[in-house]
């Protein structure tokens, strides 16, 4: 079962989807200002990434953003995994 009782605190609820997918850069950072003081911004990444979620800005993040902290996450674990099988 998902857990997004989250999804029902954040700042977006009763906002038009598309304000969350939004189609340029002001629209981009209209959004990010709305995550930004959202109380659930740190569980709606971490959603986001773990579904590998491409479209739309979550957790303060657009989808450029979200695909560099997957490729960061990648090579940290793929340095940890090194690290210990060199030890
Ligand atoms: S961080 Fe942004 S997208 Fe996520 S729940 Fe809050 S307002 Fe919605």
């Amino acid at each position: 079962m998902i857990d997004s009782e989250w999804m029902a605190r954040g700042k977006c609820h009763d906002l038009p989807r598309e304000t969350f997918y939004p189609d340029s850069s002001v629209g981009v950072a209209r959004a990010r200002r709305i995550c930004a003081r959202c109380p659930v911004r740190e569980t709606c990444l971490e959603y986001a990434l773990d579904n590998h979620i491409a479209d739309g800005i979550w957790g303060g993040t657009s989808e450029r953003q979200r695909s560099r902290l997957q490729q960061e996450r990648r090579e940290h674990s793929v340095g940890r995994t090194a690290r210990s099988r060199a030890s």
